[in-house]
């Protein structure tokens, strides 16, 4: 399976898309993830993008393309992917295509705005690897420690308030238009994805139910 997962900043798009890499048996690649990893080591690419993502703005789609395109070159994906935060405009969407890469569907979850602005700020990540928690709806064991490394956790620079507005006028502006895209080749699913992390999981493995072989 060819997967999209696409939802505003915080929608909850890391968190199904590890539940669903873990059940398919398929790699989940974070544009995200890759972007922060080259922030914290220095690279090039970090120190051109950590400009855009302190102020909630998309890093331009060349520098995300050309990653997304050495990626899914990669073996790692012969049986299938999970792209989590990308496309998130339609220049990137139509590079998509242009790859020649075919997409089974793309998934969009669905959160409205104001319940967004509470989770990013319960939001924690591991400084380890990488999985997110939320203080109240989804805490740690151990307060501050993940689960999964026991390495600690911290707020990503992008969650403060201000950022996190400006990142929803981004989506809204530039990704949201991809449910039409996507809807237009009769591939778009949409999850409610407000409520509990459970219900959200339940009503994604049930849309993605009729992929399985
Ligand atoms: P995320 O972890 O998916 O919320 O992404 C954090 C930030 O990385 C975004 O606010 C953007 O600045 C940047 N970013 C991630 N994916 C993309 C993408 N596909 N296109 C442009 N910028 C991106």
């Amino acid at each position: 399976m060819n997967l999209i997962l696409m939802g505003a900043p915080g929608a909850g798009k890391g968190t199904q898309s590890a539940k669903i890499s873990e059940k398919w048996n398929i790699p989940a690649v974070s544009t995200g993830d890759m972007l922060r990893a080259a922030v914290k080591e220095g690279t090039p690419l970090g120190l051109a993008a950590k400009s855009c993502m302190d102020e909630g703005k998309l890093v331009p789609d060349e520098v995300v393309i050309g990653i997304i395109k050495d990626y899914l070159s990669s073996d790692k994906c012969n049986n299938g992917f999970i792209l989590d935060g990308f496309p998130r405009s339609i220049p990137q969407a139509e590079a998509l295509d242009a790859m020649g890469v075919k997409i089974d569907a793309a998934l969009s979850i669905e959160v409205a705005d104001e319940k967004i602005v509470e989770r990013m700020s319960g939001r924690r990540i591991c400084s380890g690897c990488g999985a997110s928690y939320h203080v109240k709806y989804n805490p740690p064991k151990t307060e501050n420690v993940c689960d999964s490394c026991s390495a600690s956790l911290y707020t990503r620079d992008d969650d403060a308030a201000e950022t996190v507005l400006n990142r929803l006028t981004t989506f809204h502006k530039i990704t949201e238009p991809l449910k039409d895209y996507y809807a237009a080749k009769n591939l778009l699913i949409c999850v409610e994805g407000q409520e509990k992390v459970e219900d959200t999981t339940a009503a994604v493995m049930a849309a993605l139910a009729k992929f399985e072989a």
